[in-house]
């Protein structure tokens, strides 16, 4: 048995304990240095080689900064360790020439990580990290494999990658100046926004343009980190031609977590899974549908591994609209800005539903949102004001104190109602200690849907909260949304692109058509299904459903389905 230790040294604080882990080791109690502090006497310190993995210790430190895991076997070869008690990856997948391989996996398990060290950024040292081994050491662990291959081109300089990271809004803080400035070629995609300034945009035109200035350099592999964050499902599916094309003569790598893009994007598919920032293991490789459902399934066939205790199914019960009462009821609404019209058909919220509004982007959804939360008045149109709580689309991270604090806010957050609902559900224990400003975009994106639903409103309005999260979170999400509207008799409205999430947890649909920025027309809301196969219908795109998982598969553009479901005029999961 192996057992590995992570220390957080964003929590662990030797100043602010009286050490208690180290009291409570049974090893130190022996007069052993399981448990120790570093030479500068900041941080603690675990000796695997002496951890017997009774995991007294994590019980006892106040602030959760420790993890150990028992692991019964080595998980493959170790390729890297960031230092004493981090994070390590077992494995790596392999870039193929024609082939646009995706990683899937939960957040922290080291998909970035395995990015970069392709990249060529994080220098690999198979886990020795007070030793660096020399590339052509590193080589030799991957002899007879596809991965020898690209480490050789790589040490004598044969290979040029070039990389899309993950957080696009970073992008205006890095690169003052214009879109003319970022990109060499003024696509058809770009000519609306050449002379804008990266500062003045929006989250989906950032995405592009950092897409498109990926793709535009001479590489010979293109690794893109979450392309589809921002983006609208015709956009998705448009990049993921883009990426396609891309992968006919060069390599690509791409990590997803938007399902049902990944599966029209990718060739092959690699698992990552683990224990989220403790380690974190790189499957075979898999066919698409395979790789998918396997990982869905929580189990992985070869590996004969379990990766999940509980499958994820899209076979979801869903809402009889037993509740018509309805909340709000709104006329119709019109609204205009300088060079943008905006029509809304009236509609009502009821009492007990998930409203789901999507269409491209640029078309009024966020106007929409900032009407109804009485931020915007219409120039035509007005309705009783209600309560409501909105996430915004674009999160802030500059409050300066921890997540404890912020949540402290406007919430009692040691109350058993606050417990119960929210920190539990949430996970949000592990999170407390740590900074606002130092979180993950996934981490970011829970705290600010946490603060959301906390209020006290009539009707909750998410914008985009899928972007950062995982396939699990989307999922546990969507569950948690569900029992939080009927538990509350209280109403949720989601904006959002991922077609999955939307088909798992939504009720009825308010679907945006129109000119993306010059007009947009909101229709009365509508069943999902009818709402879902409107939109699909004017992208001219179609999906099945997969019959064992019920996952709503994206068909490739002109095969047999796609025709059969077009003449039939059904463009969204015909069984
Ligand atoms: Fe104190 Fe916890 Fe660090 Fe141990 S791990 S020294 S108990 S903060």
């Amino acid at each position: 048995m192996k057992h590995l230790a992570v220390i957080d040294p964003k929590k662990c604080n030797p100043n602010k304990c009286h050490h208690e882990c180290m009291k409570a080791c049974p090893i130190n109690r022996q007069d052993k240095q399981c448990i120790h502090l570093n030479e500068k006497g900041d941080l603690a310190r675990i000796d695997e080689d002496l951890c017997i993995g009774c995991k007294l210790c994590i019980k006892a430190c106040p602030f959760g900064a420790i993890h150990i895991v028992n692991l019964a076997e080595e998980k493959g070869q170790l390729v890297h360790q960031f230092g004493k008690n981090t994070f390590r990856l077992y494995n790596l997948p392999a870039p193929k020439e024609g082939f646009v391989v995706g990683l899937l996996g939960q957040n922290s398990v080291g998909k970035t990580t395995a990015l970069r060290i392709l990249f060529g950024d994080i220098k690999l040292n198979l886990g020795d990290f007070e030793n660096v081994p020399k590339l052509k050491e590193v080589i030799s662990k991957f002899r007879g494999t596809e991965l020898q291959n690209f480490f050789e081109k790589f040490e004598n300089k044969e290979i040029k990658v070039a990389y899309k990271s993950q957080q696009v809004d970073k992008i205006p803080m890095l690169f003052k100046g214009k879109v003319s400035d970022f990109l060499k070629n003024k696509r058809k995609e770009v000519e609306e926004i050449w002379n804008r300034k990266l500062k003045e945009l929006s989250g989906g035109e950032l995405q592009k343009i950092a897409i498109f200035a990926t793709i535009e350099r001479d590489a010979d592999l293109y690794l893109f980190d979450e392309p589809s964050s921002y983006l609208d499902v015709k956009q998705r599916l448009e990049l993921a031609k883009d990426i396609r094309k891309l992968a006919e003569t060069k390599k690509v790598v791409v990590v997803e977590h938007d399902l049902a893009t990944l599966d029209f994007l990718s060739d092959i598919i690699y698992i990552f899974y683990g224990d989220a920032g403790v380690f974190g293991v790189v499957s075979q490789n898999k066919s698409v549908r395979d790789g998918i459902n396997q990982f869905l399934d929580g189990f992985l066939i070869q590996e004969n591994i379990k990766i999940r205790p509980e499958e994820i199914s899209f076979l979801v019960r869903r809402n009889k609209f037993a509740l018509e009462e309805s909340i709000l009821e709104f006329p119709e609404i019109y609204h205009k800005f300088k060079n943008f019209d905006l029509k809304i058909e009236k509609g009502e919220i009821l009492k007990g539903e998930v409203l789901g509004i999507f269409g491209e982007n640029a078309l009024g959804k966020t106007t929409f949102a900032r009407i109804l939360a009485g931020e915007l008045k219409p120039k035509k149109g007005s309705f009783n004001k209600i309560r409501i709580s909105h996430k915004p689309q674009y999160l802030s991270s500059d409050f300066k104190g921890t997540v404890r604090e912020v949540l402290s806010l406007k919430n009692d957050i040691y109350s058993t109602e606050f417990r119960t609902k929210f920190i539990q559900p949430y996970d949000l224990e592990k999170l407390m200690e740590k900074k606002v400003d130092e979180l993950s975009g996934g981490e970011l994106q829970k705290i600010a849907i946490v603060l959301c639903l906390a209020q006290k409103a009539d009707v909750y309005l998410l914008d985009e909260p899928s972007a950062y999260l995982d396939v699990e979170t989307r999922i546990k999400l969507a569950k948690d949304l569900r029992t939080f509207v009927e538990k509350n008799n209280t109403s949720v409205l989601i904006i959002d692109h991922d077609l999955l999430l939307l088909d798992y947890v939504c009720d009825r649909t308010i679907v945006f058509e129109g000119i993306p920025g010059i007009s947009g027309h909101a229709r009365s809301p509508v069943p999902l299904r009818e709402g879902i196969n409107e939109f699909l219908k004017n992208l001219n795109i179609t999906f099945r459903v997969d019959p064992r998982t019920g996952r709503p598969r994206a068909n490739k553009i002109g095969s047999q389905k796609d025709k059969e479901q077009k003449k039939k005029k059904d463009f969204y999961c015909a069984a």
